[in-house]
């Protein structure tokens, strides 16, 4: 799949690659310790045109495509899987589903500040009690002349505080549950709209993770997003879409685990000679690269698929899964070539080994996307 790759995309990976080293890499140790968003980074990508890379240069996106984003993302992830998080939750979570579904007026108004990086988005979609059963939501969006009254609350929403234009799921029609949710565009300074509880997180730190209070926030009906009551239909759509940027984070972080241990175990000498020369270690390796080059693959058919407008919901839960799981798996056993000294936090493997665990967890667990997965497969056949 990857001789597939244009030079744009070649470009894209080579540019990011250095923007990673220089201005993320650095960084990456210390705003995960310190658990601080990185906003100077962030402003660098924005200078970058990243915010927008795959939109069309009409709506002041940067006219790249998804092939592109999922390159962008794995670049920053396999040095700073924080810094993938949150150009992967603006892009695919909120800026894309106003690209696609919002009215010429939304579009004109929010989507040159978000794809130009001016302003950050962000999704808001769980709840205490509503996680995979995103239809069991809680908060509400009452009819009112001109306007909606959004009342409840969401948890665990990447780049909260941080973002100034916000999609917000609401019951429309509570009784109806999944079949009477709505999306709503909301403005991080409306009134009744604050951010709640920080989440302490064992990866990821300094990706912003907190509550959303919604208490009468009075939403005009013209920030509705696409249809009354076809709420979930396309948070469902925008979350395959989502999947394809947490798998370029999943892959992202491999990919950098596997260089980091290929480096420390050239260099670590034991019994005389370097720990890479033992044939276990090369062993490990090369399954490690065997597993990550096969997500990666996943990764760009799912990537592809999307560009070329063909259906890629199962290809982007399986991309995800796969990549989800790899990461897990070759961080844990990168750590262990390092012996204690992985376990210190002198080096970056640990940290890459905490990130890991959430590309199985967010934008569907790995138990949702095996349901998406198997739900395409049934498509068609009795039972
Ligand atoms: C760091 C972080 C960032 C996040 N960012 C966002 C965000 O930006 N926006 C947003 O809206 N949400 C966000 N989330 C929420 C995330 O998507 C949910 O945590 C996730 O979907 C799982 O929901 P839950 O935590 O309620 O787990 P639960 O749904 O309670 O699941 C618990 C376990 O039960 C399993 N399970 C549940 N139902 C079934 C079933 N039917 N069959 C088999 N197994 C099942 C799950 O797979 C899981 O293993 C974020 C979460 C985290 C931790």
């Amino acid at each position: 799949m990857e001789h597939l790759l244009n030079e744009k995309h070649h470009l894209v990976r080579k540019t990011l690659a250095e923007f990673a080293l220089k201005e993320v890499k650095p960084y990456a140790k210390v705003i995960d310790e310190q658990e601080t968003f990185p906003n100077e980074t962030v402003k660098k990508m924005a200078k970058m045109h990243l915010f927008g890379l795959p939109f069309s240069t009409e709506h002041h996106g940067a006219g790249g495509d998804t092939v592109s984003y999922a390159i962008a993302v794995m670049e920053l992830s396999k040095v700073c899987a924080t810094t993938g998080v949150i150009l992967s939750a603006h892009t695919s979570l909120c800026a894309e589903p106003i690209y696609r579904w919002g009215t010429e007026s939304q579009k004109k108004r929010y989507l040159p500040d978000l794809l130009s990086g001016k302003k950050l988005g962000a999704f808001g979609l769980t709840e205490p009690n509503a996680g995979t059963d995103a239809g069991a939501q809680k908060t509400k969006a009452i009819e009112h002349d001109d306007h909606y009254i959004l009342h409840g609350s969401k948890i665990f929403i990447t780049n909260a505080g941080e973002a100034d234009v916000y999609i917000i799921s609401a019951m429309t029609e509570p009784n109806e549950k999944h079949k009477g949710m709505s999306l709503f565009i909301v403005e991080g300074d409306t009134p009744g709209f604050s951010v709640g509880k920080k989440e302490l997180k064992l990866g990821i730190r300094a990706s912003s993770t907190k509550e959303l209070i919604l208490n009468r926030v009075k939403v005009p009906k013209e920030n509705l997003l696409g249809k009354k009551n076809k709420g979930f239909m396309m948070a469902l759509e925008t979350l395959a879409g989502g999947r394809i940027g947490i798998a370029a984070q999943a892959v992202g972080i491999a990919e950098g685990a596997i260089e980091q241990a290929l480096n420390y175990t050239s260099q670590r000498k034991q019994f005389g000679k370097s720990i890479l020369s033992f044939q276990n270690t090369q062993f490990v390796l090369a399954e490690l690269e065997t597993k990550k080059e096969a997500a990666k693959q996943l990764l760009f058919k799912a990537a592809k698929y999307k560009d070329l407008g063909m259906p890629y919901a199962k290809e982007a839960a399986m991309a995800k899964l796969f990549a989800g799981e790899t990461a897990t798996e070759v961080t844990q056993k990168a750590l262990q070539l390092f012996g204690g000294y992985g376990y210190t936090r002198e080096y970056d493997i640990e940290r890459m080994m905490r990130d890991a665990k959430i590309t199985e967890i967010y934008e569907g667990t790995n138990e949702a996307q095996k349901m998406v997965i198997a739900n395409s497969m049934m498509k068609g056949v009795k039972s």
